[in-house]
């Protein structure tokens, strides 16, 4: 398998991933999703497929074909994630989920992250824009456009950590202790957090390269290294090496510019828990961000709650090596309100938007963005959006897709 390739590699990597959609009828397996699912999931295919004729007519058309995962998956197959649904999101390398039950108790501990780490998609991309008319709890939500690249595969997220007494952690205990003399309380569970030198490379080689590509101004390296130095710590430290070895000519370290860096990406670093400060007092100071699994998963819902919550905030989980990706909606299944037409499908819609955009289909893309800017400005938008609105429309799901499709198809 191809790994950690070097920047110009990615970049003929990422090139040979756009050609391989240059077919005019590409399948992208689907998952509906659990709870909401049932909503959002009809509702944003209808947009897509809207966008898709009105940008190219007949000339292009997507074929969907539903997978399985879930709830939907382990009624009708006792499996929570049949190998099925991996082999076809593998196959044709590109696909979209809406929400998934977490199941409680043994067997799988997530679908998302299972999906994640099986089909190697190390990075977790969440564009974090503000739609004009959206309340925010913030003064200035415009300021808020920040592209965050999560990485997805290590941290004490994996989930390797052993349970409270079990044998597992007794004789990692044991070991530890005799060993390294460490000493922890017998009581405890224990969790792992691997941070390597390969996955963090390539998450902020991805990130800088998208930096590159969209001409962004600036990339922070967000961490928690002064106290977790050997992870997240050199994870900042591989990152400037990476900034010096492959991105010179493009982008330059703040300790080496001294802050000015001139037509270059300035890089720099913040620490973790001052980020969550900085990105309420100074978003605008934010354009690209590398993280760990962990800080982003908190840092991406942080910035969401900034410009219109998780209902309205896409994400994509990307293998930039060999092109393989899964986008999807980023909240949860919101059991209480599933079945009744009524959850925002904004989240799943703009995943779709970014995989069109992915894929090269630009102008669909477009539609799509240019649609829910005009719902969204002129109050015709779901609950969630109208909640503390005077001027506002409170829509259904199938409502608001229908609001979308009609201005795609009045451009
Ligand atoms: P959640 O499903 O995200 O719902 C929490 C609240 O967020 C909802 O009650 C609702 O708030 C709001 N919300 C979420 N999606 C919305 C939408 N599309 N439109 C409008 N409002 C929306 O979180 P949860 O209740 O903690 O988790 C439920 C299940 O989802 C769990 O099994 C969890 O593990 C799973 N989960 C899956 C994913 C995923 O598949 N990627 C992510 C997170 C959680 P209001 O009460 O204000 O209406």
């Amino acid at each position: 398998m191809k790994e950690n390739l070097k920047r110009d590699d990615l970049i003929a990597a990422i090139d040979e991933t756009r050609t391989s959609f240059d077919t005019d009828n590409p399948v992208v397996p689907f998952i509906e999703g659990d709870g909401i699912g049932v909503d959002i999931w009809p509702a944003s295919q209808k947009v897509f497929d809207s966008a898709v004729k009105k940008a190219y007519s007949d000339q292009r058309k997507i074929e969907w074909t539903e997978v399985l995962a879930g709830q939907k998956a382990f009624d009708a197959t006792d499996e929570w994630l049949p190998n099925k649904t991996l082999e076809l999101f593998d196959n044709y390398g590109i696909g979209i989920k809406g929400p998934l039950t977490t199941p409680v108790g043994g067997g799988i501990r997530s679908i998302n992250v299972a999906i994640r780490q099986k089909l190697d998609l190390y990075a977790c991309l969440r564009p974090l824009r503000w739609f004009s008319g959206i309340e925010s709890p913030t003064k200035n939500p415009g300021d808020v456009d920040i592209a965050l690249f999560r990485e997805n595969t290590e941290d004490v997220y994996s989930g390797k950590e052993l349970e409270m007494n079990s044998d597992e952690v007794r004789s990692l205990n044991a070991f530890l202790n005799s060993e390294f003399g460490w000493e922890i309380r017998e009581d405890s569970g224990i969790g792992i957090k691997p941070i390597s030198k390969t996955a963090s490379e390539r998450l902020i080689r991805a990130a800088l390269n998208y930096a590159v590509e969209n001409n962004k101004k600036n990339l922070a390296i967000v961490h928690k290294g002064n106290i977790m130095k050997f992870t997240e710590g050199a994870f900042r430290a591989w990152g400037y090496e990476l900034v010096k070895s492959e991105f010179s000519d493009v982008a330059v370290a703040w300790d080496d510019c001294n802050g000015d860096p001139g037509d270059k990406i300035l890089v720099q670093d913040v620490i973790a828990d001052a980020f969550l400060q900085q990105i309420l007092i100074k978003p605008q100071e934010f354009d690209v961000i590398a993280t760990t699994n962990l800080n982003g998963d908190y840092a991406s819902d942080a910035l969401a709650a900034q410009i219109g919550g998780i209902g309205i905030s896409p994400g994509g989980n990307i293998n930039y090596e060999n092109g393989k990706s899964v986008f999807e909606a980023t909240h949860g299944t919101a059991p209480k309100h599933a079945g009744k037409d009524k959850a925002n499908p904004g989240s799943l819609i703009l995943s779709g938007e970014m995989m069109f955009r992915y894929m090269g289909w630009n102008e669909a893309a477009d539609l799509i963005v240019k649609s829910m800017e005009k719902s969204i400005s002129e109050g015709n938008v779901t609950y969630d959006l109208a909640r503390g609105r005077t001027d506002a429309t409170t829509l259904s799901s199938s409502d608001f897709a229908k609001s979308l499709t009609e201005n795609i198809e009045g451009f």
